[in-house]
């Protein structure tokens, strides 16, 4: 969870700098995923690998900073982005 991406079967998850460390994303991000896959951690935005196929690819992270911030990776779809 101390990671700011990380990959399960179906998706990647990538959370850039500066937004990736900052807290207040953190919570933002944490609280808008609806099956948890971002966690607040101390060091900013945690990935929680083990809820990362759990993905409805609802897009609601992608809105949380700038654009491109976020991004969700579809490992079965040719690494095609989720698009906002
Ligand atoms: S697309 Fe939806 S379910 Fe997937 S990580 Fe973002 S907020 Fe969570």
């Amino acid at each position: 969870m101390a990671t700011h991406e990380g990959s399960g079967m179906f998706i990647r998850v990538e959370v850039g700098e500066p937004l990736a460390s900052d807290a207040e994303s953190a919570k933002r991000l944490a609280g808008i995923c609806p099956v948890d896959i971002f966690a607040a951690a101390p060091e900013g935005v945690g990935i929680v690998d083990e809820n990362l196929d759990e993905c409805i690819l609802c897009g609601l992270c992608l809105a949380v900073g700038p654009a491109g911030a976020v991004r969700i990776i579809k490992l079965y779809d040719n690494n095609a982005p989720l698009e906002a």
